[in-house]
């Protein structure tokens, strides 16, 4: 007889899964949070307690939850063609109109950029992956097989495997998984709140930051520096915003030096910033785009690589000689997945939700202001579209922290969900982000950031506790 029949769902959970990102301690005592359902914006527990979900999963469900013309294409898609690979010249009409239409979109969207064709993975990470082994291939193929590295940022958040976990810059990532890989190397982090010097504004905040890169590259030699992946906002750092002229500085930078610039768009990508893609915000230029998340508003893992002219030249140009490109995935342009991206634009354009998310992202950074701007333990409340931030400090007028190894904004996202809002607090500066589905209503920001200030009162014992001990 099977003696697990008994056990709870929380008890087969707690002795069988292997969960991705979680305390395995904190498992074992206090078990899982089980999700039953979810609908619109809110999800529910199998508690029945209903949360409005405040990071729309992990940044990722753009249209909200439920929606059934998704559910409609995946299940005619499957009937249709329920897999089809891509290797061998394969191909499929789903994944065929997708890469055209995105490449469309990212032309008509974003100035000055110069996309050549698409590639499909499955994850954020394996885009940056594909992007990381790219760039080797490319720069062998132009005969320049010294120049192989790559710059990212302190901060940065590019994925979990070998290759993107080494492009992220925070350190917890990297801890006991001897990371990161040789050939990756971490610049300063681009958030003027925190690391700006006293006075220095934007512009001479991003002149430090562009000058260090140009030391890096006098360091390591221009002929060894193959990339530079950023996050148009950097989104799991802490949502930090690009201060004023930075990416244009980078840009003309990356240009002096021949190094091509990699746009992790996993997060910004698809109207998070209020346009389709953070590049059209900030004015990137990017020769490799990463895409995941909000192509399918996370209901189908599907990735997308968008490549440049200037790559793709060199590689056709090479083609005869080098045969096959032998990169690719079993998964690679999966026609069910296409399907439901194409679904996922269709619903995106038939609803307005870039404009949604460029008309509610002031409301939202509206609402946190009034009503949690005065605590005196917020610094600072930023934000762009819908992905906004509300970071932690002990003391306002000098910025400085909470006491090492404390966690105040994880203490009051405890009880923001006892209040019925999920958020996320983040893991590399004590940052509280918000990143609600992109269909969200005024209403229900009002009901959300309501939920908010009160937990942050209901935490604020604490808060105080964790200066006096
Ligand atoms: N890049 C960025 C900017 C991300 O935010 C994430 C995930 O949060 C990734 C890459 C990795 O995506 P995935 O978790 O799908 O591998």
């Amino acid at each position: 007889m099977n003696d697990r029949i008994n056990l709870s769902l929380a008890d087969l959970d707690r002795t069988s899964l292997f969960h991705p990102v979680s305390s395995i301690h904190d498992i074992e005592v206090n078990g899982p949070m089980i999700y039953s359902g979810a609908k619109g914006v809110e999800v529910t527990r199998d508690t029945g307690q209903r949360l409005i979900d405040m990071g729309a999963g992990l940044w990722c469900v753009n249209v909200g939850y439920g929606r059934k013309e998704l559910a409609e294409a995946s299940s005619k898609a499957m009937e249709a063609l329920s897999f089809q690979h891509f290797f061998g010249s394969s191909s499929a009409e789903p994944t065929i109109r997708l890469a055209d239409r995105l490449l469309t979109l990212f032309r008509e969207t974003v100035p000055g950029s110069d996309m050549a064709r698409v590639f499909f993975g499955t994850s954020g990470s394996d885009a940056n992956d594909t992007a990381f082994k790219l760039v080797r291939y490319y720069n062998n193929l132009r005969g320049k097989p010294a120049k192989k590295k790559i710059i990212a940022r302190k901060g940065a958040y590019h994925g979990l495997t070998l290759a993107s976990g080494s492009l992220t810059g925070i350190s917890a990532y990297h801890t006991a998984f001897d990371l990161p890989i040789e050939g990756v190397i971490h610049a300063e982090c681009a958030h003027h709140y925190a690391f700006a010097e006293a006075g220095e504004d934007e512009a001479a905040f991003a002149d430090r930051l562009v000058a260090e890169l140009e030391d890096i590259i006098a360091r390591e030699g221009a002929d060894s520096i193959a990339a530079f992946i950023a996050e148009p906002v950097m989104g799991t750092g802490g949502v930090f915003i690009p201060p004023a002229t930075y990416f244009e500085k980078v840009q003309a930078l990356l240009d002096k030096y021949d190094i091509l610039m990699i746009a992790d768009e996993v997060i910004t990508g698809f109207g998070r910033t209020g346009q389709w893609f953070g590049s059209g915000t900030y004015g990137l230029r990017p020769d490799i785009v990463s895409l995941a998340k909000g192509l399918t508003s996370a209901y189908f893992p599907m990735s997308a690589s968008i490549v440049s002219n200037r790559i793709w030249d060199v590689l056709a140009k090479a083609s005869p000689e080098m045969g096959v490109f032998m990169h690719g995935f079993t998964y690679s342009g999966h026609p069910v997945g296409s399907a439901v991206a194409l679904a996922n634009l269709d619903l995106m354009e038939r609803e307005g939700m870039v404009g949604n998310a460029a008309r509610l992202g002031p409301v939202l950074l509206d609402a946190l202001r009034a009503k949690v701007g005065d605590n005196p333990y917020v610094g600072d409340i930023r934000g762009v579209g819908l992905m906004a931030a509300v970071e932690f400090v002990a003391d306002k007028a000098t910025k400085q922290r909470f006491p090492n190894g404390t966690a105040p904004h994880k203490i009051v996202a405890k009880h923001a969900m006892e209040a019925g809002i999920l958020t996320r607090a983040l893991p590399f500066l004590p940052v509280t982000a918000f990143s609600p589905p992109l269909s969200i209503s005024k209403a229900e920001i009002d009901e959300a950031t309501t939920r908010y200030a009160k937990a942050l009162d209901a935490a604020m014992p604490e808060l105080q506790a964790l200066l006096a001990g």
